[in-house]
């Protein structure tokens, strides 16, 4: 245990940390109906998500939304490509998707064009699917274009929702439609007492291990599989005993299922990398040891570190590594995971079960430097000497000060430092190390805020 206060999950601050994944809201459609521009509207921005560039695949595909106070999540599935097999397939393909994994699907029709028949064949999915759909009636700009939408109730699919995506005409009316279609919002307690077991996700890009090592770790006490109360999606995870303890590994079918390698393949693995973060508490990012760290490697540990978890690095297929490759690794992770130097790492084979059992404390140390407080006189003490011994440099006569600090959470630890002046990156990263080197933190990313007072 650390000597300073680390809070746990039936802490007192338990039941505004557990709060349950928003709900979400996927938008589906053809090209060009309005998808990106109705995302855009209702994030409340202009900036652009969309692309100019046909054929580019979105890095962000879902995105954070408020309406009236209810949280969801938009999911923008324009980001995934028709591909070759034909538009109408790949729609059709898009629609599975967005059923799979939305609580609500928002269907966008181009009401100026009216229903076509790639239309009616999505109509025919979300329908045999069950979920709630609303149905959007886009590019109605005016009132004289308010007959067009009125023809989409041929669809068949209930009441369609005129709004021009473009200037904001009847959004409003279309959000409060969405809100009423959301399941109702559970209470914020029943996450927190559902999440006893710490729950984990497993990632990593394709053919990594992440099966493999389900496996092992299942071992012979394999697989509780249940599906998580209050949400209407059902993720299925799996309880596996670890260390003598239960742990909670996230979207367990989500691993073990396979997919088709095609376009959407990729787009579909950063969703589900994306909502395991939101449920977990801390990941496991796998990595092929026996093959050069790739672009989607780093990525996939960005967003950990984006997401605010708990980070513990997994070396696969330690068993295919000569010496040479060992030692050349070292240096390879050091220059490339520079940004997540301070996650534990272990070096194991999912195959032949080499090292697995080291995972736990690794799990134990990121979860516990996640959790880590530091009481305010102690990190007040801290910051009086680093000042003293490593002033912040002058810049024009300046030179601005840390006065006072304060841890303001966990879980990630976040720290509001109170200044005299802006503090420059190179100094936030001296600090962000020394407070590391003080006070462990192991295994999370930290999260340092500046308020200046001039
Ligand atoms: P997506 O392919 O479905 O994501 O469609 P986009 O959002 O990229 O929009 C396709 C085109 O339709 C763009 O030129 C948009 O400016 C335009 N558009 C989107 N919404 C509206 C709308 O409400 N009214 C009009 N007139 N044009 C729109
Ligand atoms: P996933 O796509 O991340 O779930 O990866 P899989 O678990 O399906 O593994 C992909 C391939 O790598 C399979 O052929 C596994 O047998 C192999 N593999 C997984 N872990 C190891 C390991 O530790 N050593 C070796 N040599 N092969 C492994």
């Amino acid at each position: 245990m650390s000597e300073y206060e680390i809070e746990t999950v039936d802490g007192p601050q338990a039941a505004d940390r557990e709060a349950a994944p928003p709900p979400v809201v996927a938008v589906v459609g053809r090209p060009n109906v309005g998808k990106s521009t109705l995302v855009n509207r209702i994030l409340g921005r202009r900036e652009a998500v969309v692309e100019d560039v046909p054929g580019v695949t979105r890095d962000r595909v879902a995105y954070e939304a408020n309406w009236s106070g209810r949280r969801f999540t938009v999911v923008d599935t324009g980001g995934w490509l028709p591909d070759a097999s034909g538009l109408a397939a790949a729609i059709a393909e898009q629609a599975r998707l967005a059923v799979d994994l939305a609580d609500v699907v928002m269907f966008v029709v181009d009401a100026t064009v009216g229903a076509t028949d790639v239309d009616e064949a999505v109509v025919d999915i979300l329908r045999r699917s069950g979920k709630p759909v609303v149905l959007v009636a886009n590019k109605v700009d005016d009132a004289a274009t308010e007959a067009d939408a009125a023809m989409l109730w041929s669809l068949g699919i209930g009441e369609p929702h005129p709004v021009s995506a473009l200037h904001g005409r009847g959004s409003g009316d279309l959000l409060d439609a969405v809100l009423d279609a959301l399941p109702a919002e559970p209470p914020p307690e029943t996450f927190a007492a559902a999440g006893g077991p710490r729950r984990v996700a497993l990632l990593g890009r394709p053919n990594v291990g992440k099966s493999s090592l389900l496996n092992q770790l299942a071992g012979e006490k394999r697989a509780v599989v249940d599906s998580v109360a209050g949400t209407t999606r059902d993720p299925v995870d799996e309880l596996i005993e670890l260390g003598g303890r239960e742990w909670r590994f996230i979207d367990t079918a989500g691993i073990r299922r396979r997919y088709r390698e095609n376009q959407g393949a990729d787009f579909y693995a950063t969703l589900r990398t994306q909502s395991a973060l939101e449920r977990a508490e801390v990941a496991v990012v796998l990595i092929d040891a026996s093959e050069p760290l790739a672009e989607q490697d780093l990525r996939i540990v960005s967003m950990v570190i984006e997401s605010g978890r708990a980070l513990v690095i997994a070396y696969n297929k330690w068993d295919l590594l000569d010496e040479e490759r060992r030692h050349y690794l070292e240096r390879e992770i050091d220059r490339q995971l520079h940004n997540a130097r301070w996650a534990p790492r272990v070096n194991i084979s999912a195959r032949t079960g080499r090292h697995v059992d080291r995972l736990v404390p690794a799990l134990d140390t990121a979860l516990e430097g996640w959790g880590t407080r530091v009481p305010t006189s102690k990190l007040n003490q801290f910051f009086a000497d680093l000042v003293a011994a490593h002033p912040h440099p002058i810049r024009g006569g300046k030179q601005p000060r840390v006065l006072f600090a304060t841890q303001a959470g966990v879980r990630p630890p976040k720290f509001v430092l109170f200044t005299t002046g802006f503090l420059e990156e190179g100094y936030r990263r001296f600090i962000e190390r020394r407070l590391r080197e003080e006070f462990g933190f192991a295994g999370t990313p930290i999260d340092i805020t500046m308020r200046i007072r001039e």
